[in-house]
């Protein structure tokens, strides 16, 4: 007998996220949606479910700890455990001047989600990700946060230089390795997903991608058997420095 995996995918309601939810949903894992608006995250798990996929949706503002504490009391009640915890929702943030013009407050309202929504989500579903046979944390990087990449000068990111967002995604691949390591002994695997250059709100639909396209290597990354990687960044095309 096949034992259904439950995966909680934080920001689902659209995008990339939405993606990732139904297509670990069209491989039969039972698919939780977190949304910040309740009424989305269900209008979304609606979709999914008229779609034949199981999906229920669960009230998760990453910026706030009681409404993710109190996602993973109800996954605990329910399920007893989680086996992917996809940390999708990010945002880009307001500001768009140079580094040097940005304030802290620039960097802060853009981590409050990126990096401390993260860690907020993590911490609360990490004792339940331990109870299953093989737990995945997939956390939602970006090409933009490498800093090989921003370094290079022949990069093709080179002139790319959006303090706020990049460094958040930095700071993103730094958690990712720093849980990767405290897990190494255990079946929790954690890894950065490179969706690509999307086209979805949060970059005013400017991406070559769709969200499918960009949730392939999510998918991949929270299905990976017990041979995979962990604390590694990949796109669809393979590896990326850090
Ligand atoms: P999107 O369509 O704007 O989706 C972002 C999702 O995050 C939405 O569901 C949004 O909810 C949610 N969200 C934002 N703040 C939240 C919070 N405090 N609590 C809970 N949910 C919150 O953008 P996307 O492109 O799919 O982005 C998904 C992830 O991929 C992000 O982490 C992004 O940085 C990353 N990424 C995107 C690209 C790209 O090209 N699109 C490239 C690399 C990485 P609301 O609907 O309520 O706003």
């Amino acid at each position: 007998m096949t034992v259904e995996k439950i995966a909680l995918i934080t920001g689902a309601n659209k995008g990339i996220g939405y993606a990732t939810a139904r297509q670990l949903g069209e491989l039969g894992v039972v698919v939780i949606v977190g949304a910040r608006d309740e009424v989305l995250g269900k209008q979304a798990a609606d979709a999914l479910a008229a779609d034949g996929i199981t999906a229920t949706a669960l009230r998760i503002d990453v910026r706030d700890p009681d409404s993710v504490a109190e996602a993973a009391r109800t996954i605990e009640r329910r399920y007893g455990r989680l086996d992917i915890l996809v940390n999708n929702a990010g945002v880009a943030g307001a500001f768009t001047g140079t580094p040097g013009e940005a304030r802290a407050a620039d960097l802060r309202e853009v981590y409050e989600t990126n990096v401390f929504g993260v860690v907020t989500v993590t911490h609360a579903m990490l004792p339940l990700l331990r109870r299953s046979p093989a737990g995945r944390v997939v956390n939602l990087s970006s090409h933009v946060g490498s800093l090989t990449l921003q370094a290079d000068p022949g990069s093709p990111l080179a002139g790319v230089n959006m303090i706020a967002y990049q460094s958040s995604k930095t700071a993103l691949n730094a958690l990712t390795l720093a849980y990767a390591k405290e897990l190494r002994d255990t079946p929790v695997k954690v890894n950065a997903a490179l969706p690509g250059v999307v086209a979805t709100d949060i970059n005013h639909h400017r991406g070559r991608r769709t969200p499918a396209e960009g949730a392939a290597i999510v998918v991949r990354l929270a299905l990976l058997d017990e041979t995979g990687p962990s604390g590694a960044c990949l796109a669809d095309d393979g590896p990326l420095p850090w």
